[in-house]
């Protein structure tokens, strides 16, 4: 797949934004990783296309390709589609004790294994009591295999009473957790091969007995397309809190993840990566989206060139400021440099050297309203102004101060501010390499 790409993209090698065709050229290939990994067709096709409108006219990276621009675009894309919302972590909502948790899925997706899992983690990671039963009395031997679990991992399972349904079972496991303190009790239901009415009705009447704080549906994530049927019948039945693939660590791709938050919109909260008692872990939409779209090198290149690119300029700009020219024009990009990355700190850790500078500003505490204030200044000003700050007299000063709602002892702080980041931009370049430049960065 890599060499066929990497044809595409070497035809592909104007620069600027991309076309229409640069981006409809590239995404056919992506169409192919996506299928390829396992994505469901129909969502593969509305997966590319918002892509599609995001792309053309986005800028390209110099020395990277339209298509790889184009890639690294659809990973991030990938990512985010695959993290939803951001209030959704993958831990679960406990509240107040017991904590009922009810486990769902079809046979052999891996439920009775997932729950000892989950048990284990709740368990010794966050030193929570945990009660664990089996509502399976469909398969022999079903709830011996969920004793043995929790013996293995030192977790209490519900006493087996040979003869009571998962009904009654799931009652007498609410009592137990209420009268043995327990923080969470997880129920383990029984599976089908495939979804029928008797299964259905079953985990309905066992979710309005306990009322579950988290239903998470089990699936294989090998399965693909099944995984995403299998997931929004549950839904619409029983209603899931969240999903957890397993056999994700097998050769697949693990593309019914992103079928699976595209169709249900429900957060995948773990992963199952191997039949070990702690081979479950959390949801990296980063590492499964790499996984999925299988061309990780061009998205790693891609990166390093955008890397590149802002070294270069934040090194023209310093070449400019050693000269000693830093004026209004300068300090408002760095302003909004600041605005957008969230404080001047991270700004000046990409300019050789400034890491020690980048420290006493961020303690400075400028924060979002001061930014916001000393732009509204420097929008104030005439273009020469901006460029030549000492023609700033009284009558100039109380024009711009009231021009901006500020006080005249703002703009002096502003230029103050100017002239002291000027000379030291400037200290700083004339010390050359060896000098203050070695010592900032020790
Ligand atoms: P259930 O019928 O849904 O309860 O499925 P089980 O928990 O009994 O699991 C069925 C089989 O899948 C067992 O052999 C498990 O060891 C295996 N299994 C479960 N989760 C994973 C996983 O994440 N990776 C791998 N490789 N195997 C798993
Ligand atoms: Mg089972």
């Amino acid at each position: 797949l890599s060499d066929r790409l990497g044809g595409v993209f070497d035809r592909l090698t104007k620069q600027g934004a991309l076309s229409e065709e640069d981006v409809k050229t590239a995404l056919r290939e992506v169409r192919v990783a996506l299928l390829e990994a396992d994505v469901s067709l129909p969502v593969a096709r509305n997966f590319i296309k918002s892509v599609e409108k995001k792309a053309t006219g986005a800028a390209v990276t110099k020395s990277v390709t339209p298509g790889q621009q184009v890639v690294k675009i659809v990973h991030d894309e990938l990512i985010q589609v695959l993290a939803g919302d951001s209030d959704e972590s993958g831990e679960l909502r406990i509240g107040t004790p017991p904590a009922p948790i009810l486990m769902v899925g079809l046979q052999g997706g891996g439920k009775t294994t997932t729950t000892a899992k989950l048990a284990k983690r709740l368990s010794e990671r966050d030193r929570k009591r945990v009660l664990m039963a089996s509502l399976d009395v469909q398969r022999p031997a079903a709830m011996e295999q969920l004793e043995v679990l929790g013996k293995q991992i030192g977790v209490d399972t519900l006493p087996i009473v040979k003869g009571e349904d998962p009904v009654a079972i799931a009652k007498r496991a609410k009592t137990q957790a209420s009268l043995g303190g327990y923080d969470v009790y997880m129920l383990d239901t029984a599976g089908r091969l495939s979804i029928d009415e008797e299964l259905m009705s079953q985990v309905e009447a066992v979710r309005d007995v306990v009322n579950p704080r988290e239903t998470l549906l089990v699936v294989d994530g090998l399965t693909g397309q099944d995984a995403v049927n299998t997931a929004e019948n549950f839904d619409e039945r029983i209603g899931i809190s969240g999903v957890v693939l397993t056999r994700m660590d097998g050769d697949g791709r693990g593309g019914a993840a992103l079928s699976m938050r595209a169709v249900t919109g429900k957060p995948i909260k773990f992963v199952g990566l191997g039949e070990k008692m702690d081979a479950l872990e959390t949801f990296e939409p980063e590492r499964v989206a790499g996984r999925i779209l299988g061309m990780g090198d061009i998205v790693a290149l891609v990166e390093k060139a955008q890397q590149t690119l802002e070294a270069e300029q934040a090194e023209r700009m310093m070449k400019r400021f050693q000269k000693g020219q830093f004026n209004m024009n300068d300090l408002k990009m760095q302003l909004e440099q600041m605005q957008k990355m969230g404080g001047m700190g991270a700004m000046l850790q990409m300019m050789p050297g400034a890491a020690k500078m980048a420290k006493q500003l961020d303690e400075s505490g400028m924060d979002d309203s001061i930014l916001r204030q000393q732009i509204a200044l420097i929008n104030s000003m005439t273009k020469k102004e901006r460029a030549n700050p000492a023609l700033l007299q009284a009558s100039r000063k109380k024009r711009i101060a009231a021009g901006s709602g500020l006080e005249v002892s703002d703009l002096n702080k502003l230029l103050k501010m100017q002239r002291q980041m000027g000379d030291m931009m400037k200290k700083m370049g004339k010390m050359g390499k060896g000098g203050m430049l070695k010592q900032a960065m020790s």
